[in-house]
């Protein structure tokens, strides 16, 4: 597979077309933002990090029978994946509070919830990513309801695979983002599962091992980030 010209660059990653139609390749960088943009910096390792994680995830995701935009890992940074429509959604996950929901319910970080909470944001940084409810989506038709329904089952289906398997590994899976793509009419799951989009605790220290370190200052960013893909991969 031949990588072309880029086609976008995102904050996180860029993204290049090939000489296949239908696939592009994704490459990660180090660049880490937090709070909409407003604060910037560089974590290590974090591309490789990620691409690794996303890529094991995900193919443990489509074992599970979740379909997936992954095709095939290329190099330490870099993955061919299906060129799906992304719907503008950020698909939210929480099994404890933490972050945006601490702060707009003013419940302590690490309050269990008593049920799992599925929400969603627009995608749009000008914005700032506004929360908004199923409403918006069918009003603005971001999705039609049946992808919708498709994007709730797999949301759930995903935060039961995935707390199992951190678990196992010592590690709980405080809250995580999604995003899903339209392939070939079928909704599938895109960008990536990884210590920027997930909220990732050590069981036994409840240690930090996400972006929360880089967000909040707290240190050992990079060593958090390799910690999570030496758990994952050995
Ligand atoms: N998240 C993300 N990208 C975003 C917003 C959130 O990957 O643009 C992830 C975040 O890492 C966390 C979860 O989604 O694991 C819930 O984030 P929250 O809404 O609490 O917002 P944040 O505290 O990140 O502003």
């Amino acid at each position: 597979m031949k990588k072309l010209e880029q086609l976008y660059e995102g904050k996180a990653k860029k993204v290049f077309a090939t000489d296949h139609a239908n696939t592009v390749i994704i490459e990660y960088k180090d660049d880490a933002t937090a709070f909409n943009g407003l604060k910037k910096g560089t974590i290590s390792g974090k591309g490789v990090v990620n691409n690794k994680m996303s890529n094991h995830l995900f193919k443990l995701l489509e074992e599970k029978g979740i379909p997936t935009h992954y095709i095939e890992q290329l190099s330490d940074r870099e993955t061919a994946v299906k060129r799906v429509e992304i719907l503008p959604l950020e698909v939210i996950i929480r099994n404890r509070a933490a972050g945006s929901f601490s702060k707009r319910m003013g419940v302590a970080e690490g309050t269990p919830l008593h049920c799992v909470i599925l929400e969603y944001s627009y995608k749009d940084d000008e914005l700032g990513d506004p929360f908004i409810n199923s409403y918006y989506v069918r009003a603005l038709q971001l999705a039609s309801d049946q992808e919708m329904e498709k994007v709730k089952e797999y949301a759930f289906r995903i935060n039961e695979i995935l707390s199992a398997y951190f678990l196992n590994l010592g590690v709980e899976l405080i809250d995580f983002k999604l995003e899903f793509g339209r392939f070939q009419g079928e909704i599938v799951l895109a960008d990536e599962i990884s210590p920027d989009t997930c909220r990732l605790w050590d069981v036994k220290t409840g240690k930090k091992l996400d972006k929360d370190r880089f967000r909040q200052d707290l240190g050992q960013v990079e060593e958090a980030y390799q910690e999570m893909v030496k758990r994952l991969l050995g």
